[in-house]
């Protein structure tokens, strides 16, 4: 016989891509969910687990959560490609997977758990993907699309319309013809066009980044809801615009809670320990570098940041990844780096980065300006040398710099040539520009951490999604 679902057992299918800085914050919100007694299935591809797994010994990747009572799931399916299949090294090729081939598997997945005891009633979709409406209908789900970005990139994307008619984005010449600054987003203030995401600056606008932003960015408009990982009081004029189109709710800073030793964990490669070496620094003189889990750099850029760094005679930690150029390329630093720097440089594939960031020897991040190393560098009060990438790293550089003044610009453009990053590094580690920076880095956070009180806004945000779930799942009834 048919039951009535409760809101006890509401249950949340939460499916992130397969990047590290998309599933770090879905898995903290699947632990915010689980903690009001909600069901959690989380789902990663065969290839993220298996990635997962082997840069880690785990026993069962939740299993610290479910000691901690919460009831979360987990689940694997194919991205569609074997896994010896490289991943980086054929972005294009993957996404196309991601795009034609991922959408079934996920579809097969639900199809699954809907035949299970207690079966999903929500599907949490990140706002990238392009099937979220179509499985949410077929199986009679909420959908909720999650947003891991700042909320201004969000708008700018909700509104490719505007930027294509005005000349911003894919005109017809082939080429963003308009070089006026975008005055007529809603929500948004004037911004360059230079400032808009990497991808929306491209003259060729056919690719694959761009057919799925074409299909994403319709297909969030028929979300019910949409959550992003960012706060009221940062983005107050993004996040309303987007409320007067769909209900809409900042309920960030998702991160692991103070830092403290994380219940789950998920990083897609191991991290090197440094505590050691941290420790023997003295306070404020290290510079943290890291360009995050998906960027390519080319070996010449990497080049001039290393001869950089050594020329600014400041103590450093440098994350680089091995495919940080690309897979197949591992001898991209300088001859004889390592050694040149012995004494106050470390090199390493990948750390755990809020606990050097939250060391007090930390002073500055050399970031690329991922979203999550922002949020988590403010955390830390620790001010940002920008050095964005691609994808909406270019329009969060703005953020840092140009509106909340708690960073500089690593190099004006594309360039950067080592004489100019050991005497913007050297600057920025120093004296009045860093004094200035921490003073307004302090005052972002006080708006991170007011958000997260009982009263504060994220807090409220968040109940207040959780209220219209409920009210939604009952003004229909859904029963099983
Ligand atoms: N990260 C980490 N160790 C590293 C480098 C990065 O744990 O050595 C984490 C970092 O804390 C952040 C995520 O990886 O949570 C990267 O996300 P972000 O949005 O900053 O950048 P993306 O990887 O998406 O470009």
């Amino acid at each position: 016989m048919a039951e009535k679902r409760t809101y006890q057992n509401l249950h949340f299918i939460i499916i992130p891509p397969p990047f590290q800085g998309h599933i770090n914050p879905s898995i903290q919100l699947s632990l915010k969910l689980a903690a009001k007694g909600f069901i959690i299935t989380f789902v990663n591809t065969h290839s993220t687990h298996n990635q997962i797994t082997k840069s880690r010994k785990l026993d069962g990747i939740f299993a610290g959560a479910r000691e901690s009572g919460f009831d979360i799931r987990y689940a694997t399916i194919s991205d569609g490609f074997p896994l010896s299949f490289d991943r980086s090294l054929n972005r294009e090729q993957f996404m196309e997977g991601r795009l034609h081939v991922f959408p079934a598997h996920v579809d097969e997945l639900v199809g699954n758990l809907m035949g299970s005891d207690l079966p999903p009633t929500c599907l949490v979709v990140d706002t990238f993907s392009t099937w979220g409406s179509t499985i949410a209908n077929k199986y009679g789900l909420v959908y909720i699309s999650f947003w891991t970005q700042p909320a201004l990139v969000l708008t700018l994307l909700y509104h490719l319309d505007l930027l294509k008619k005005n000349g911003h984005y894919g005109s017809n010449e082939g080429c963003n013809e308009n070089k006026d600054n975008i005055d007529y987003v809603p929500g948004v203030g004037a911004i360059k066009p230079s400032d808009l995401i990497s991808f929306l600056q491209e003259t060729d606008t056919t690719k694959i980044m761009h057919r799925v932003i074409d299909k994403a960015f319709t297909d969030v408009k028929k979300a019910d809801y949409i959550i992003c990982n960012t706060v009221d009081e940062l983005e107050p004029e993004p996040i309303s615009a987007l409320n007067e189109k769909q209900p809409t709710y900042a309920i960030g800073p998702l991160f692991p809670s103070l830092f403290e030793q994380p219940i789950v964990e998920m990083n897609l490669w191991s991290e090197s320990e440094c505590s050691q070496w941290l420790d023997s620094k003295p306070r404020g003189s290290v510079l943290y570098a890291s360009f995050g889990s998906y960027a390519h750099i080319n070996r010449k850029r990497i080049r001039e940041i290393a001869n950089g760094l050594m020329l600014s005679e400041v103590n450093f930690i440098w994350v680089l990844r091995p495919d940080i150029v690309s897979s197949e390329v591992t001898d991209f630093l300088p001859d004889g780096f390592r050694e040149n720097v012995r004494n106050r440089g470390l090199v390493l594939p990948w750390c755990k980065q809020n606990a050097v960031l939250s060391h007090s020897v930390v002073g500055g991040f050399l970031t690329h300006c991922g979203w999550n190393s922002i949020l988590e560098s403010i955390w830390c009060g620790v001010p940002m040398i920008c050095f964005p990438l691609i994808a909406d790293q270019t329009t969060n550089r703005k953020l840092v710099v140009d509106d909340w003044k708690i960073g500089i610009n690593l190099c004006e453009g594309e360039l950067v040539c080592s004489n100019e990053v050991a005497n913007k590094v050297k600057d920025f580690m120093s004296g009045a520009t860093s004094r200035d920076l921490k003073k307004g880095v302090e005052e972002i956070r006080e708006k991170l951490e007011n958000a997260l009180l009982s009263n504060g806004s994220s807090h409220t945000n968040f109940d207040k999604f959780i209220e219209d779930v409920k009210g939604k799942i009952e003004k229909h009834k859904i029963t099983r």
